[in-house]
């Protein structure tokens, strides 16, 4: 006996539940149809099919419902649910009335943690070399336990996600910092290694979600206050509320007035000023930096000495749109 029937429906009701995915074999994950899920974050999907034994049941880690696939079936799609009745029971619905005393006991779906074999900075000692270097970075202490280190990039790569780093190459058999995206449930869906040394390419990013922008800091974000967006994962730990787009577009499906964009300080990059032309057509905010400022990122001010304080400062202050954001990167662009 497999579970063969089940996931034919699973497959044939997907169409209906959104942010459908299969998380693994016999794990699947999409919004809950019963409570919603998030009216706040469309990000959030906390609702289950999982297997126990032969047979597939539903669970929200949300409203708590749980119930077996023939129940969750009924509910989203009447013919659906009858053919499945004909198909799994030959019509024989005693057999099916006993299958509904299911004890749903939560259990937590994550799967094995890719970040497992990796070392949090926050448990090297102050003298390891990947901790000094965040540390002269001067990296909020706070967030040295969200970093990791891995000594072997292409070793640790070709693991988590085979195929992706294919060439061998002196340069990526090296130590490289793991920033790790979580999603809203706190789930890793990318990360990027960036080199302590010289290695090309500085930072890479590798998603193991193709289906997920690459947004970092989202386990952290409120879509409801104004939300920073800068461009690199660093930069964005000095700032409240602020999200990294790692240099892709991205669509947060909020109001523009609630999103302010800070690109990096490099008036002479073709593709940033660019970029900074598009946000201004989506009608977003975006900082113009000052001509005073010559750091060319937020962890470079930092570096140079500036507070925290002193750099919000200068964003609020430097905050346009429209016409009037048109006027200021007219005047800031060097390209
Ligand atoms: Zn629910």
């Amino acid at each position: 006996m497999t579970s063969f029937v089940d996931l034919k429906f699973i497959n044939k009701v997907s169409s209906q539940l959104e942010r459908f995915k299969e998380k693994k074999k016999y794990l699947f994950n999409f919004r809950c149809p019963y409570c919603g899920d998030s009216k706040k974050s469309k990000w959030k999907s906390r609702g289950y099919f999982y297997r126990v034994k032969v047979d597939m049941f539903y669970k929200c880690f949300n409203c708590g419902v749980g119930t077996n696939l023939a129940n969750f079936l009924k509910k989203i799609d009447h013919n659906i649910y009858k053919e499945y009745v004909v198909e799994k029971f030959q019509g024989n619905t005693k057999q099916l009335k006993n299958t509904s005393k299911f004890d749903f006991r939560p259990t937590k779906f994550v799967d094995k943690n890719i970040l497992d074999d990796l070392k949090k900075i926050s448990d090297l000692n102050n003298n390891h070399p990947a901790r000094r270097y965040l540390t002269k970075r001067k990296i909020p202490e706070g967030f040295l336990d969200k970093l990791y280190l891995c000594d072997n990039w292409q070793k640790w790569v070709n693991k988590v996600k085979p195929g992706v780093l294919n060439v061998q190459h002196p340069n990526n058999e090296v130590p490289r910092l793991i920033i790790p995206f979580f999603d809203t449930n706190d789930d890793v869906f990318a990360f990027q290694g960036r080199a302590f040394g010289k290695e090309l390419p500085k930072y890479m990013t590798i998603k193991l979600d193709e289906n997920k922008q690459k947004i970092f800091g989202l386990e952290r974000i409120n879509l409801h206050e104004k939300v920073y967006i800068v461009e690199g994962p660093l930069d964005s730990l000095f700032l409240p509320n602020s999200l990294a787009a790692a240099g892709s577009d991205l669509d947060l499906r909020i109001r523009p007035e609630n999103q302010v964009y800070i690109f990096d300080n490099e008036p002479r990059n073709k593709e940033i000023v660019a970029r900074m032309y598009k946000c201004i057509d989506s009608n977003n905010n975006i900082v113009v930096w000052p001509n005073d400022v010559k750091e060319k990122d937020i962890n470079e001010m930092v570096i140079s000495g500036k507070n925290i304080a002193q750099i919000r400062d200068i964003i609020s202050k430097n905050i346009y749109n429209k016409l009037s954001a048109l006027t200021k990167l007219n005047n800031w662009k060097r390209c």
